[in-house]
């Protein structure tokens, strides 16, 4: 590791968390971490396997069944969520410049990235102290029943590499706020600030495992995860295909699951929409965090009567984005995570081509050439029946195309296996809610780009997931729904065999 990298971590390799202490690998195996701006060696990895989720589990499963976590009340055990917040606050500035050595993400964006990651956890605990609240039936005056919230247990958590520590807190938050325990499979891609997270949790003070975090990758540590009859849910966001894979192997112990998936989400642009906001947003949806983003607008639709204009203002801005080292405060687009992704991503631009679009792109110049950039590109010309247009790219790519009316673009929007995101942009109060109810995603912005209210429900439909994360909608799947029937009357029971 360099030197500059060591003063924002304390471990040179990365070792395991379990139990509440840094372990090596049972087998002892590691696998090398890479800067996708340099591709060179950043660090090595301790490669957790089976065996490493199987002590994982047992700690947490110990920590759940025995430990004080689950006894604790809800006031002291928020005070450990609000001591975890405070102390991610402490360490921005180091998570930050964790995250983009390690994922190519601009230092701009990672920062107020993971200064979100602290709310995550102030919002889940005020959320736990205010609204994990049971329902209460009265049946005539023979019955008063009533709910309750349990917590579930061993929560297994496993994450992406496009915005690691940011949703790494968004799903152990609400899992630690609950009262489960924790055993955390990071994206082999991107370790680094998992660790750092681990560190925290312990300055915090959490008691021995709670939380967990096992490096290593999907078909091994993950699918073990995935497997472990002692560990009832499984909180997954990644690939579409990984989703299902999960899903199948989490069916033999009837695991709780919960699928934030891929995207391949619409932006639809009307003829009376403000039209220098739209550009904003369109250019930000698409080209921020490297075009790696689950909810990016890949599919631009353009009305015909704007798209000329449209069209030659996106193009301006492509040329203008400031590729860089992802340290640099200034750059606004980095290096995509890896040369596998860098090959995928580039193999759909020359796929373009051949399905017939323009090409439109920016130049990779200087010291850029030695990373994984893919420059801002736009696939002119697309129509919707393309691949390019049907399959998530997950990079700085956008299929722009156009429509002449409402219908139409419904239908095409809609003509699609994903179903995470939509954004509409019309000053037609009327056409923007009726086109956000009729486009088949699970969540809509009007005149807006993506900005999130954590209260709100997260998450798609069709191909692009199963549940809602976020605001109480989390405590449905990191609880267990109990009803307790009270007899308060002299109802009439059978009398059977009497
Ligand atoms: P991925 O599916 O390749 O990997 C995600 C995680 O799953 C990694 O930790 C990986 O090790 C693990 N994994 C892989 N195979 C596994 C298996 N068989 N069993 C258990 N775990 C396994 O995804 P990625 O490439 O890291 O992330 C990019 C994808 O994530 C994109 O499709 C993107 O749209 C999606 N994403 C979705 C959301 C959302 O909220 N809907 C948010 C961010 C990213």
């Amino acid at each position: 590791m360099t030197e500059q990298a060591l003063k924002h971590t304390t471990q040179d390799d990365l070792k395991l968390y379990i139990g509440g202490a840094f372990v090596d690998a049972t087998e002892g195996k590691t696998f090398d971490n890479y800067n996708p701006f340099t591709n060179e060696k950043i660090n090595a990895v301790a490669e957790g396997t089976a065996k490493d989720i199987d002590r994982a589990v047992e700690a947490a499963r110990y920590a759940f069944d025995q430990g004080p976590w689950g006894r604790m009340k809800v006031k002291e055990r928020m005070t450990y969520i609000y001591k975890i917040a405070d102390l991610i606050d402490e360490e921005v500035e180091r998570i930050a410049y964790l995250e983009s050595l390690d994922t190519g993400l601009p230092i701009s964006q990672t920062r107020n990235m993971v200064a979100r990651a602290s709310e995550n956890f102030r919002f889940y605990a005020r959320m736990v102290e205010s609204r994990l609240v049971g329902e209460a039936y009265q049946v005539d005056d023979e019955f008063i029943n009533y709910t309750v919230q349990k917590p579930v247990g061993v929560a297994g958590l496993i994450t992406p590499w496009n915005a690691p520590f940011m949703l790494e807190t968004w799903k152990a938050a609400p899992a630690l706020a609950t009262g489960n325990t924790v055993v955390l499979k990071p994206a082999e891609l991107s370790p680094l600030s998992a660790n750092l997270f681990a560190e925290v949790v312990d300055r915090a003070g959490l008691p021995e495992g709670v939380f967990n975090i096992v490096h290593g990758f999907g078909e091994t540590a993950g699918a073990r995860l995935v497997e472990h009859p002692d560990v009832e849910l499984i909180s997954f966001t990644g690939e579409t295909t990984t989703g299902v894979e999960i899903i199948k192997n989490s069916a033999s112990t009837l695991k709780t699951v919960s699928m934030e998936l891929g995207g391949k989400s619409p932006f639809i642009v009307f003829e009376d929409a403000d039209f220098d906001r739209a550009l904003d947003a369109c250019i930000w949806g698409i080209f921020s965090f490297n075009g790696e983003r689950c909810t990016a607008n890949s599919r631009l639709f353009l009305h015909e009567s704007i798209k000329d204009r449209f069209i030659e203002a996106l193009k301006e801005r492509v040329l203008n984005i400031r590729l860089g080292n992802p340290l640099d405060p200034n750059t606004q687009l980095g290096p995509l995570i890896h040369k596998e992704h860098w090959d995928k991503v580039t193999g759909y631009i020359e796929l373009a081509k051949e399905e017939g679009c323009d090409v439109f792109t920016s130049e990779i110049t200087g010291e850029n050439k030695r990373g994984n950039f893919v420059a801002p590109t736009l696939l002119l010309n697309a129509t919707n029946d393309m691949r390019i247009a049907q399959e998530e790219i997950f990079g700085p790519v956008m299929a722009v195309m156009t429509f002449t009316d409402e219908e139409e673009v419904v239908r095409l929007a809609n003509d699609v296996e994903y179903g995470l995101a939509g954004y509409v942009w019309t000053n037609d109060a009327k056409r923007g809610h009726r086109v956000a109810h009729a486009v088949e995603a699970g969540m809509l912005w009007v005149n807006s780009q993506n900005v999130r209210d954590l209260r709100t429900p997260f998450g798609g439909m069709k191909n692009s997931g199963i549940g809602r994360e976020g605001g109480h909608y989390g405590f449905d799947f990191y609880t267990e729904q109990k009803i307790i029937h009270v007899a308060i009357g002299e109802h009439r029971i059978p009398q059977f065999g009497k």
